[in-house]
């Protein structure tokens, strides 16, 4: 059987500016070598709204993609200062978009806003990188199971195109913290988060899962035999082209 296709996605936060394509430039540059990885992954970067339109066209048809890090749910212009809607960003050159990071639910995006939110990325074609996680507190509470159950019901659809879906799993606590799940526990939620989402569509081909929080080239080996796992999103180890060239090397060693 082939590999399955794994995703290296990096989330740039509030980071970068035009001069940064250098450290895309250098990554798209190692992957040309490897003819094995460029196989069998999947490189997208989601760097602020400001450098979407510049890396989007330099990256036209190369083999990294680019990606926004979160929209407004209205379709249309409206009167959101600050905002910008996925048919902007879609216009922009963007193939993907992260919808539901704990950042912008920690400042009040609901289960609801992000079904919203999901809605309108997938009618402008968009690849939706949709982030589900317990917090410390929740975690503690033994509420980890009921938290994710929640989370995707009530932010998918079953009217979505499933295929333009991939789902992040970032548990709060782990996020830029350097602690990260034991492996049992990993395995046994992104096996619950795949039958939550079998529920909705009725599909078992899907979801993509990914896994995010404090991934670096030092832990990443622990997710190689992991084949539940379909996928990284990476923050703060994404922003720099050694570390996120490390941690493909030393996943596929
Ligand atoms: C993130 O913010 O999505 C993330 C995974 O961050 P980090 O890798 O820095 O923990």
């Amino acid at each position: 059987m082939a590999n399955k296709l794994k995703y290296f996605v990096g989330n740039w936060k509030m980071f970068g500016n035009q001069d940064s394509i250098s450290i895309l430039q250098r990554i798209n540059k190692f992957i040309l070598k490897k003819r094995k990885i460029k196989k069998e992954s999947r490189i997208v970067f989601c760097v602020p709204y400001t450098l979407i339109s510049n890396f989007a066209h330099s990256f036209k048809n190369k083999f990294i993609k680019i990606g926004a890090q979160n929209c407004h749910y209205e379709e249309t212009f409206a009167p959101y200062t600050g905002s910008v809607n996925a048919s902007m960003i879609k216009q922009c050159g963007a193939n993907y978009v992260i919808l539901g990071h704990s950042d912008n639910r920690m400042e009040g995006e609901t289960n609801f806003i992000i079904r919203n939110k999901i809605d309108s990325a997938i009618k402008q074609k968009l690849n939706v990188i949709f982030c589900v996680g317990e917090t410390k507190k929740e975690k503690i509470n033994k509420k980890t199971f009921y938290v994710l159950r929640k989370q995707i019901k009530q932010s998918l659809s079953r009217k979505f195109d499933c295929s333009k879906i991939i789902i992040a799993y970032e548990p709060v606590w782990s996020i830029g913290s350097g602690k990260m799940p034991k492996t049992y526990d990993l395995i046994k939620i992104v096996k619950f988060i795949k039958s939550e989402y079998i529920k909705i569509y009725k599909n078992k081909n899907f979801p993509r899962i990914l896994y995010g929080g404090s991934v670096n080239p030092k832990n990443i080996n622990i997710f190689s035999p992991i084949r539940e796992i379909d996928g990284f999103l990476i923050g703060g180890a994404s922003q720099r082209s050694k570390k996120f060239i490390d941690i493909i090397n030393n996943y596929y060693k």
